[in-house]
């Protein structure tokens, strides 16, 4: 039998809050269940990774996984990236920014790859030196709506994927390249590494990104984020890019890892 892959799911954070009613004051830390499921997909069983503690570090938690998955949610703070809020309601939440940024610096240096989910792509530019459009809708009037509370998750629009992308050979043409749309922040500055893989069509914001650093020797650390929400759209929508094959281009990677660690015998770190 061979055993599962571990994928390691970086937390949402609930703040502790006196007003509420369920754990007063504590902090919770969560996983939403379509992004859980839409790993299950792929046969993978994952596991939500707590807030470092006492002996356990950011890389004893990623040593214990094959790969990481960076969820949605909250804002970047945009002191993460060195600005300071344009609105008191955009600063963010800096705490989960500390804890993903440990986690993902571990994850590179233990070869786990890395897969962002829309603040997880945020995320990683930021991590990459990159910086965000605090709101798009603000920042850049005329663009497209790329959040809308009503439709939520149904907001939808094109993309247009570069050609030479890793998205580009997974799909081999034969798709419509529209995607769904839950997002206010965006890339302004890329990372240092990353490569625009998709954008947004007419606007062009950047929706898809791979890290490959020019110069470096492959293969390097796998990194790789989207915009969208793959694990919110129904796999049947043919109206819409398919999520499969993402998926797959991650557990792929990690497969492939998981098996020169052990065929190494040790850890690649
Ligand atoms: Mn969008």
């Amino acid at each position: 039998m061979t055993v599962p892959l571990r994928i390691g799911v970086a937390s949402c954070f609930f703040h502790a809050d006196p007003a509420r009613p369920i754990f007063k004051g504590k902090t919770l830390l969560y996983l939403e269940e379509s992004l859980a499921h839409w790993l299950m997909a792929g046969g993978v069983a994952p596991q939500l990774l707590p807030t470092p503690s006492g002996a356990v570090g950011a890389d004893d938690l990623l040593a214990g996984v094959d790969g990481l998955v960076l969820q949605g949610g909250t804002d970047v703070a945009p002191a993460s990236y060195g600005e300071a809020p344009l609105k008191p309601e955009w600063a963010g939440d800096r705490v989960r920014d500390r804890y993903e940024t440990e986690l993902v610096r571990a994850a590179m240096t233990l070869d786990r790859p890395v897969l962002g989910v829309c603040r997880g792509l945020q995320m990683l530019n930021v991590i990459f030196g990159g910086s965000l459009l605090q709101d798009i809708a603000t920042q850049c009037p005329g663009f497209l709506t790329h959040r809308e509370f009503e439709r939520y998750d149904r907001l939808q629009h094109d993309i247009a994927i570069e050609p030479d992308s890793w998205l580009a050979q997974r799909h081999l043409g034969n798709h419509r390249c529209r995607v769904n749309s839950v997002h206010h922040q965006a890339i302004k500055t890329l990372g240092r590494g990353l490569q625009v893989e998709a954008r947004s069509v007419p606007d062009g914001l950047v929706e898809a990104v791979r890290y490959e650093p020019e110069g470096t020797q492959r293969p390097g650390p796998w990194v790789y984020a989207v915009q969208w929400h793959p694990e919110f759209q129904d796999p049947d929508d043919r109206s819409l890019l398919p999520t499969a094959p993402l998926r797959e281009m991650f557990l792929e990677a990690t497969a492939k890892r998981r098996h020169r660690r052990s065929a190494g015998g040790r850890s690649v770190a």
